[in-house]
């Protein structure tokens, strides 16, 4: 094969780029990565990665504080904040020279530059041209802001609230979903005063309403001014201050954080030219293989419909590896892909939330528990946690999973893993759970769905 030809060139090498390229290059492929930034994208260097190094040096300072109540004293905490940026350059640069290292070590040439799309369907980047059998877009997502309201100076995207030098004094975020959450819950226990401003009636509102009015508390008790129903207008970024006004009344932070949601970095990628089309709300067409309207391309992430997470673009970059090489893969159920936040208190969640079960009709059983109900939550110190089993009566279907608390992120995992293996709640509520774990309230929420909770 020619020098500049590839059987497979994978755009943009955030988590579903570079694992899609693993996978092709793991199925024989003759495959490139083109990235213009840094390797690993988005995700490693400037968004999930930092994000959780960041909220785990708060997470930490919040247990420093919290000790006392373990027999523990501890004097003098103070944040080195230096300290905490330079620990999360750390995380990030060893994750993104571990990408690096499994390039080389499965023969991935990493091309630097912008790619685009030719009319013929192979790849551009600069002068040069590269032969392409496929090519997969992994570009990922730009931020949004809000109307009349531009990033730039004191207001800042999500990417620049994680590099902040210093912890800042006030500090104000739009937009209560994860990345607001996340920001909102490491400042406000580093030490700023933080304000959080949802547009809608609650904080995580595509969560369960259960699981937002567990986090609007913890939110709360982190003193974190949480203001839903919240309208900003009338942004003024000055040289020492950005000015605004929510429902007409005044008010000014040290930076104002726009956490509105992102939309997909299509920019510059040549899909016009090359016929690839676009949905009405500017996401790529794609079909259940992740083949867009053009033949030989596909496109995954943050480019095509479904969430926005990274573990998504992942399985998906290796669904469209895999239907590259010909090879037999997997379809994605998107409903029972786990979505984590890790805002304190964390949130894992997958499938369908009680109200959304109820609109769709099913005959909809509800299992509740607090982690207060098992020995974990008491000896670990978080009674308050809560998980929240949607269920269906009949055959004790799955139909969702909500967990808030300590570790909720990694506890959803098991109900997921249940229903993907065609088990639901009954099987759960009699699976053994290892004693004492948190994991045992999962057990117990299964088994109050099932009808017969033993500690509660
Ligand atoms: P999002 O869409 O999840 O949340 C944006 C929030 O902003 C919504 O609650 C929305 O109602 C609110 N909003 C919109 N316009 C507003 C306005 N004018 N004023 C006030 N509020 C307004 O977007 P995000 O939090 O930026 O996250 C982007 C994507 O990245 C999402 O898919 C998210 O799930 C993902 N993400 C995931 C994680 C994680 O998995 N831990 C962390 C961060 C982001």
């Amino acid at each position: 094969m020619a020098e500049n030809s590839y059987d497979c060139i994978v755009v943009g090498s955030g988590p579903g780029g570079y694992v899609a390229a693993i996978r092709a290059a793991q199925l024989g492929l003759k495959t490139a990565v083109v990235e213009r930034d840094r390797v690993g994208g988005r995700c490693l260097n400037y968004a999930c990665i930092p994000a959780k190094a960041i909220l785990r040096s708060a997470d930490l300072l919040t247990e420093i504080e919290e000790a006392k109540d373990f027999g523990l004293e501890v004097q003098g905490v103070t944040v080195d904040f230096a300290a905490v940026q330079a620990r999360r350059e750390r995380v990030v640069h060893t994750l993104t020279s571990g990408v690096a290292g499994l390039f080389k070590k499965n023969a991935i040439d990493v091309i630097e530059g912008s790619g685009a799309l030719t009319a013929d369907g192979d790849v551009r980047v600069g002068e040069d041209s590269y032969a392409a059998g496929s090519v997969i877009l992994a570009t990922g997502s730009v931020p949004r802001s809000i109307p009349g309201v531009e990033l730039g100076g004191r207001v800042i995207g999500t990417e620049e609230a994680w590099a902040l030098p210093e912890v800042p004094g006030r500090l104000a975020v739009v937009g209560a979903g994860a990345s607001g959450a996340e920001i909102a819950s490491a400042y406000a226990r580093l030490g700023s005063e933080v304000m959080l401003l949802e547009a809608l009636d609650r904080v995580l509102p595509t969560e369960d309403e259960d699981i937002s009015r567990v986090v609007a508390r913890g939110l709360k008790k982190q003193k974190i001014d949480v203001r839903t129903g919240a309208l900003v207008e009338g942004v003024q970024a000055g040289d020492a201050a950005v000015t605004f006004t929510i429902g007409g009344e005044a008010s000014e932070a040290d930076h104002l954080v726009i956490a509105v949601g992102r939309g997909a970095d299509v920019q510059g990628l040549g899909l016009a030219e090359a016929g690839v089309a676009l949905d009405e709300r500017g996401l790529v067409q794609v079909d259940g293989a992740l083949r867009t309207s053009r033949g030989g391309v596909y496109a995954i992430g943050d480019l095509v419909p479904g969430p926005a997470l990274a573990h998504k673009a992942s399985d998906e970059g290796i669904i469209a590896a895999e239907t590259i090489a010909g090879r037999p893969t997997h379809p994605l159920s998107y409903p029972d892909i786990p979505r984590a936040t890790f805002c304190t208190p964390n949130v894992g969640s997958f499938g369908l939330t009680e109200t959304q079960a109820r609109e769709q009709g099913y005959d909809v059983v509800v299992g509740k528990v607090q982690y207060g109900a098992v020995g974990g939550g008491t000896v670990y110190g978080d009674r308050t946690g809560l998980v929240k089993i949607v269920g269906e009566s009949a055959y004790g279907e799955l139909l969702g999973g909500h967990i808030v608390g300590s570790r909720a992120t990694e506890l959803i995992q098991e109900l997921v893993n249940v229903r993907l293996l065609e088990g639901g709640f009954p099987e759960v509520a009699r699976i053994v759970h290892g004693h004492p774990t948190l994991s045992e309230a999962v057990m117990e929420a299964s088994r109050a769905a099932d009808g017969w909770l033993i500690h509660g």
